[in-house]
């Protein structure tokens, strides 16, 4: 049970369509990173865990930050584990997919599925559709009938034009077109900002409350990211003062942010990643802390099949997870792109839902010869 190694290898896969993801504005995306972690332990055990890494910030703080914490350690030891990558996560990017790949090691030595461990509250999770780019009516109102030919009850889609009312009168006519069909929530982007790259309209709260105002009328589930995701103050005024269930956090970092997300109560819907903040350990405590003012938590999955993997586990372990994002946007992000390091794509249901794997650990199979191909650094 003791850890003797911990490997990395870093991953770009070049896309078969260049990706114009509406939180990178004019900067197609045309690669796919994943940054693979591997525990092994004394008695033959590995496990993986990924994260979606173009900087390659992890490989820098490798032999100096994570090998040192993790060697001689047994994989029992996740909340220390987790504790030392707190630190680490201050040298360089967010390093815990290191934590997933010991969870993943404990299951396999467990035999048992990770969100077992940590809860076992349901085996599959609704999912819901999550769209990335931005598109005319036309084209969304063919990806909505594929969804609900699919079993999607809801989809999210992108409020990103210079002039938001534009979005506004895109999704009111998607939504008058779709029906009652599929419902629509909404993501506006604005927690974060890429740099450098063409130039993002932003919010501030008077025009997220005009924004949200108009969305009341047409009826959407939640507005996401509304505004920057360090203004506890404005996300909360803007929560009091809108009758739309707001969510957000997904690039939020541990535990004592989620803190005060909740404690200003900012959002209805608290979207933590298991693999870009945080880890099991530290989701599995916001998740906790959510339930108890009633907040929903569902975590954030756009990164691929191994962060939506990792998400699914922590979604099957709590009692506040209704639904899970599943990110599905053809042709620039079909599932079998966003689960390409894996042997088998993860699925929906005829019924909309997702199951959570069931096999020991994460569940998933990397597919190391594909991976293997496109390796660009290891460690
Ligand atoms: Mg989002």
């Amino acid at each position: 049970m003791k850890i003797i190694d911990a490997k990395l290898q870093v991953v770009e896969v070049p896309l078969p369509h260049p990706f114009p993801s509406t939180w990178n504005p004019g900067n197609p995306e045309t690669k796919l990173f994943v940054t693979i972690a591997e525990i092994i332990t004394d008695d033959g055990i590995h496990g993986y865990g990924a994260a979606c890494d173009s900087s390659q910030l992890l490989a820098g703080i490798w032999d100096t930050h994570i090998r040192p914490l993790v060697i001689g350690k047994e994989i029992t030891q996740v909340e220390a584990i987790n504790t030392g990558l707190v630190n680490a996560s201050l040298y360089a990017y967010r390093p815990w997919c290191v934590e997933v790949a010991v969870w993943d090691a404990l299951g396999k030595y467990a035999n048992l599925p990770i969100y077992k461990m940590l809860g076992g509250v349901q085996d599959k999770v609704l999912a819901y559709a999550s769209t990335g780019s931005l598109k005319s009516v036309e084209e969304r109102v063919e990806d909505a009938e594929r969804y609900i030919a699919e079993g999607f009850k809801m989809m999210k889609l992108r409020a990103h034009h210079d002039d938001p009312f534009e979005d506004v009168r895109i999704i009111a006519e998607i939504k008058k077109r779709v029906g009652d069909k599929l419902k629509i929530a909404v993501d506006a982007n604005q927690g974060w900002f890429f740099t450098g790259k063409r130039s993002v309209a932003k919010w501030d709260l008077k025009k997220a409350l005009n924004v949200c105002r108009a969305f009341e009328e047409i009826g959407i589930e939640w507005i996401e990211e509304p505004l920057y995701g360090y203004d506890f103050e404005g996300l909360a005024e803007l929560r009091k003062r809108t009758t739309l269930h707001v969510a957000g956090g997904e690039l939020n970092a541990q535990v004592h942010e989620y803190r005060d997300l909740i404690k200003h109560n900012c959002f209805d819907i608290y979207q933590m990643d298991v693999v870009l903040s945080g880890g099991f350990v530290q989701n599995r405590k916001v998740a906790a802390m959510a339930e108890a003012e009633n907040k929903i938590y569902t975590p954030h999955t756009w990164t691929h099949g191994m962060g939506m993997a990792a998400a699914l586990h922590m979604a099957g372990a709590v009692s506040n997870c209704p639904f899970i994002e599943y990110c599905y946007d053809p042709p620039y992000w079909p599932y079998e792109v966003r689960d390409m390091m894996l042997t088998e794509p993860l699925v929906v249901d005829k019924d909309g839902y997702i199951a959570v794997p069931q096999k020991p650990g994460l569940g998933v199979e990397i597919n190391h010869e594909l991976m293997d191909k496109y390796t660009v650094l290891r460690k």
